[in-house]
């Protein structure tokens, strides 16, 4: 049986095709999520990765924060539920998801079965978010992809202050004009997402095993300064960013197999 999940994020489309609740058979990540052409796009050429029509798919979940907006769906999860399930799915030791997205981050305490015990969220403030990494990586013209390779150069990391995403810009152009070493102010960057959510993990109890969900789980910068920070090592996965997609698809596999 193949499901189908889909999480449209406030910056990037993901889907994934599971044939049978355990095996990814497709995956699409596209930029671009609410409002744009991209979670169409995405769904397109998820299906074609995994060989599959619309008529091979039993079920459909959407995800993410624009899961109401996705028509074809059978059902809605939240994405708290679905990046649960995906990192589960992953890291069967996985006790505590660590997922930073374009928006919000989020911790996720889960028991040893996978379910959801407990959780905290920022989605106030767009710093210890992606949109920081964003904002300052266009600054810098660096791409965000490419950060954690400044990151790794750093002698000493800079130290930005400011907790609001709009004084650490002027922060850091300030910083710039001063004359500072580029991978020292990304390694700065990245220390002061990491801080943020630390101390958003630091109101749960962090329990090992220990992953990254979401888009930010790819820069290694933030990925290492926020282990050092809440002292315990992250799981990472390459497919960190389309947890929410996986769990979706386990979720519509799951509703499934109870209506069968
Ligand atoms: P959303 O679901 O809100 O769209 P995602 O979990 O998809 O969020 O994460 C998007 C964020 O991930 C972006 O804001 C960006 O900062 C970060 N990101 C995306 N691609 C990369 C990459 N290759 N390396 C590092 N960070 C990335």
């Amino acid at each position: 049986m193949y499901t189908f999940g889909i999480d449209i994020g406030s910056t990037t489309s993901k889907c994934v095709v599971m044939k049978d609740g355990n095996q990814i058979a497709g995956k699409s990540l596209l930029t671009g999520g609410i409002g744009t052409r991209s979670p169409a796009e995405a769904v397109r050429l998820a299906m074609e990765d995994a060989h599959v029509q619309r008529e091979d798919l039993s079920a459909i979940a959407a995800t993410g924060y624009g899961r109401t907006r996705y028509e074809d769906a059978d059902y809605q999860v939240s994405e708290l539920s679905c990046h649960g399930l995906g990192a589960f799915f992953i890291f069967p030791g996985v006790r505590t998801i660590i997922d930073i997205g374009g928006q919000d981050a989020k911790v996720i305490s889960l028991d040893d079965r996978g379910r959801m015990k407990n959780f905290l969220m920022n989605d106030k403030c767009a710093a210890g978010t992606g949109r920081f990494l964003d904002v300052m990586a266009n600054i810098l013209a660096i791409p965000v992809g490419e950060l954690e390779t400044y990151s790794a150069q750093a002698k000493e990391p800079a130290r930005i202050s400011s907790t609001c995403t709009v004084f650490a810009e002027s922060e850091v152009i300030s910083q710039l004009a001063g004359g500072i070493e580029i991978p020292d102010l990304v390694a700065g960057i990245c220390q002061s997402v990491a801080g943020r959510v630390s101390a958003l993990a630091k109101r749960i109890s962090i329990v090992p095993e220990v992953c990254m969900s979401g888009g930010v789980a790819q820069n290694a910068g933030v990925r290492d300064a926020l282990s050092e920070k809440i002292g315990h090592s992250i799981l990472f996965s390459p497919y960190a960013q389309l947890f929410g997609a996986i769990g979706a698809a386990i979720y519509a596999y799951d509703k499934k197999i109870k209506e069968q």
